[in-house]
């Protein structure tokens, strides 16, 4: 499929853009209404094909062909701390690097902290709320990785102010990234389950719940998994975080396993506790870019290998001090 999505695309103003699929060009404008920018309609109920609907949002030509193939999966977890924003950063970084087209959208907007995670934090010039109010465009708030060019991170704001963002701002702007051609939207929830967790899940039609071996996690994660099905995601699979192989075999930590079978959702990984993870986030560099390897690493390696369906075995955290190759081994064998 040829696509091109011209600069002017996401400009807030009543704008047109051009997109261009099946050497056709189709011309589409946005338009401000009420002050809330509309965006043209996607029928999703054949995912490979989509018409955009002639309507109020001033879309000037009915088009038929591929859907812009993205997957948006949401990170969330209800319980804070737990690895949300970790696991976004290594999840987006792995799958960047293995060649997909990632963008990272912290919709924590309220305690913003990806970009600190990523070491982008001093290269935050426009946020998505500037392309909301039409200050610039979508592809200037994208920010690009320097180490990973397939990478790009869209903040919601500078400064850490709560700003009222609507369930529709959100779902436009991922179709608006998704539009430029990205193949995975990672979505980074904030805590909780109120208006913000609403917000970032909505367009989502994936998700991955992140909880830690901790009965107070793991309950907020079954109330999260039950919402997320409310909300019609029933794509969900788990990440369990923090796992401490010595206090499993002492029975002071619940095994993965265990986990997984409270909760009864598909296990998509496991990382262990490790050191790593703290001093990757006081540099700013996702630990999958570290020269040296770490069990973390290769565990967020291989959950992103599996995310994107390339993996289906489980690293062994039971073994972290034999030889990094011989951690490759089926996991849950011993938890
Ligand atoms: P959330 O986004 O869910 O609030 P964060 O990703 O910000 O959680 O992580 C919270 C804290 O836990 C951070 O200080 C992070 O470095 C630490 N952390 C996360 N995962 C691990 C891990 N596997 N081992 C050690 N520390 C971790
Ligand atoms: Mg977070």
């Amino acid at each position: 499929m040829n696509k091109k999505v011209s600069k002017n695309y996401f400009n807030f103003k009543p704008l047109s853009f051009t997109v261009e699929r099946n050497n056709k060009i189709y011309r589409n404008i946005l338009k401000t209404v009420k002050n809330e920018t509309k965006f043209c309609e996607i029928n999703k109920t054949d995912r490979n094909l989509f018409f955009i609907r002639k309507s109020s949002f001033g879309i000037e030509e009915d088009s038929s062909s591929s859907i812009p193939n993205s997957r948006v999966i949401v990170v969330t977890s209800g319980k804070g701390g737990v690895g949300k924003t970790t696991a976004t950063a290594n999840l987006g970084m792995s799958i960047a690097r293995i060649g997909y087209k990632v963008a990272l959208v912290d919709a924590d907007i309220g305690l913003r902290n990806l970009d600190l995670l990523l070491g982008l934090e001093n290269r935050v010039l426009y946020t998505a709320m500037d392309v909301l109010e039409g200050q610039c465009r979508l592809d200037q708030a994208l920010i690009r990785d320097k180490r990973c060019k397939n990478l790009s991170l869209l903040s919601f704001s500078k400064n850490r102010q709560k700003y009222n963002v609507t369930r529709r701002n959100m779902e436009n702007l991922v179709k608006a990234i998704s539009f430029l051609g990205y193949h995975f939207i990672l979505i980074d929830c904030p805590a909780g389950i109120d208006v913000g967790f609403i917000n970032a899940i909505s367009p989502a039609e994936e998700a991955v719940i992140v909880t830690t071996p901790e009965i107070t996690a793991i309950r907020d994660a079954d109330r999260v998994a039950g919402l997320l099905e409310a909300n019609d995601i029933y794509n969900v699979k788990l990440l369990v975080n923090r796992v401490r192989p010595d206090m499993i075999q002492n029975n002071d930590m619940m095994s993965v396993r265990e986990v997984q079978e409270m909760l009864g959702i598909p296990l998509l990984g496991a990382i262990p506790e490790d050191n790593n993870v703290i001093i990757s986030t006081n540099r700013g560099e996702p630990l999958v870019l570290g020269k040296k390897l770490t069990l973390s690493g290769i565990a967020f390696e291989n959950t992103a290998r599996r995310l994107i369906g390339k993996q289906d075995y489980f690293i062994d955290l039971t073994t972290p001090y034999k030889d990094p190759f011989q951690k490759l081994q089926e996991f849950f064998r011993g938890l």
